[in-house]
């Protein structure tokens, strides 16, 4: 890299440091914080930031749930932390592939902290990398600089278990869902669910081409099980199990079960939303940019699928 490049990004990520949005976590419960982001698109000002980071302290250091979009939101989080507790981040734990995800990854790593994930979630980081990194760094220049970092012993199977300073974290698969291989935290003691991208609330959620709404669904309602008495969405504030069934489980069945009847019925796609009632979820942001594309990317994988 050239001198002039170095400074350039240099120059560039200082500014961007110097305006960005500061990262606070609110209470969830005891020990348990959760940073809630904006529920927009990722920002220069947001550092990527676009999405739910969960904070567990415990008597032998803090563990954060997911990483942030890359060094400079992973810097965001780390400096949120210090704000509640002088505990060192001892540990992160992925629930996805997305971006905002991991990609902060490597910052933790470098100042310490053990990186947890699943087998089937560092699976796809890597077969997606190409594709998450081009589409966090056309976002903007300050997310250029990226080096990956998988958990280096991710757990094989559907289920990874930690314990740290007494506490305990389960790593569950239930099924494919925003992402092949996503997965939830559940802390069985506090009873509270990091759901990752299982739950969207306060805004649509997005089913893309790489999405299975079908698997997401099943995903949904085996993960919907669990005793939780506080849920952490992947994106939207913290809530509890009935606003996650009503704002995310409750639209993928309507969709999975629209989109399944038409295409049985070999009817058209644009048949597909007039068929039901979505005045349910009319008030989600982002209703109107991707209630369309979630409808077509489903009917156009189910029907590829024959069904
Ligand atoms: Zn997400």
């Amino acid at each position: 890299m050239s001198k002039l490049i170095q400074t350039l990004l240099f120059i560039s990520a200082y500014s961007a440091s110097a305006f960005a949005q500061p990262v606070n976590f609110a209470k969830v419960t005891d020990n348990v914080y959760a940073f809630v982001g904006e529920i927009d698109d990722r920002t220069k000002a947001n550092l990527g930031l676009n999405a739910n980071i969960g904070l567990v302290v415990t008597s032998a250091g803090a563990v954060v749930i997911d990483s942030g979009a890359g060094p400079l939101s992973a810097k965001a989080i780390a400096d949120g932390v210090k704000k509640v507790t002088q505990q060192k981040i001892v540990a992160v734990i992925n629930t996805g592939s997305q971006d905002h995800r991991w990609l902060g990854n490597d910052y933790f790593a470098k100042q310490g902290a053990t990186i947890y994930a699943l087998q089937k979630t560092v699976d796809t980081q890597k077969k997606m990398l190409n594709s998450i990194l081009q589409r966090i760094k056309s976002t903007d220049p300050i997310f250029h600089d990226q080096t990956p970092f998988y958990a280096p012993k991710p757990f094989a199977g559907n289920e990874g278990k930690v314990t740290i300073g007494g506490m305990d974290f389960e790593i569950k698969y239930f099924n494919d869902a925003h992402f092949p291989g996503d997965a939830v935290v559940w802390l069985p003691e506090q009873q509270v669910l990091f759901s990752g991208d299982h739950v969207y609330l306060d805004r649509l959620l997005g089913v893309h081409p790489h999405t299975n709404a079908v698997k997401w669904l099943d995903a949904f309602n085996q993960m919907a099980q669990l005793p939780a008495k506080h849920v952490v969405p992947g994106h939207g504030a913290v809530a509890d199990m009935k606003k996650a069934q009503a704002e995310t489980g409750d639209y993928l069945a309507q969709v999975v079960d629209a989109v399944s009847k038409a295409v049985e019925d070999m009817a058209p796609m644009d048949d597909v939303t007039p068929s039901r009632d979505w005045s349910k979820f009319q008030h989600l942001k982002h209703y109107q940019g991707w209630h369309g594309r979630n409808v077509s990317n489903t009917y156009q994988r189910l029907e590829a699928a024959g069904m």
